[in-house]
Order: C-alpha cells, then sequence, then structure tokens
C-alpha cells in the first residue's frame, strides 16, 4: 500500500489561517477549537512533526468517547480512526468543559 506520489497529501494549515477562526486555544496553540455542535466538535489541532502547522480535525462525541471524525493527517489513513489529534480535540474539548 504505497501512497508516494499518488492518494491526497495531508492538508496542512498555517497558524496564520487557524487564529481568526479560534473560539478556544490553549495557551500553547496546540489545540483550536473552531466550531461546537450537539455532541460534536471541530477545530485545528497542531502538527508534531511539521513545524508550525495545523491539521482540520473533527469528532463525535458519544459522552466524551469519541465515536467518529474526521482529520486531515495521514495516520487516519494508514491506521483508521482515531488519530492522536482526534484524542487532543477531545481532551480539550472535555478539560474546557464543552463536550
Ligand atoms: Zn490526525
Amino acid at each position: 500500500m504505497s501512497r508516494r506520489g499518488k492518494g491526497p497529501r495531508p492538508l496542512l494549515y498555517d497558524y496564520d489561517e487557524v487564529k481568526g477562526r479560534a473560539l478556544f486555544m490553549d495557551n500553547r496553540r496546540k489545540v483550536v477549537i473552531t466550531g461546537l455542535g450537539k455532541g460534536s466538535v471541530e477545530g485545528f489541532v497542531k502538527s508534531e512533526s511539521r513545524k508550525g502547522k495545523y491539521h482540520r480535525t473533527t469528532i463525535r462525541l458519544d459522552r466524551n468517547r469519541i465515536a467518529g471524525g474526521t482529520c486531515t493527517c495521514e495516520s487516519v489513513s494508514f491506521y483508521g480512526e482515531p488519530c492522536k489529534h482526534m484524542l487532543k480535540l477531545r481532551n480539550s474539548a472535555v478539560w474546557i468543559g464543552i463536550a
């Protein structure tokens, strides 16, 4: 299963694209929440491997558990969900009491 040269490339966003849409952002700017719905959270989560870049991540929650979601990182296409970005988004939402 080679994806070199084909398949979708990861979609990455710069902080400048992200900050204006933030409803919540942690002090270290690692998780930016941009939207909240009934049982859903959407936002951007900072990449660990690409300095200053963010993945677009959405999750559906069922009693604080991840019931589904999307992320623009490679991990989802390789291994399925949830990826670490979904987990971080969930943790932030739970921590600030909006999930
Ligand atoms: Zn991800």
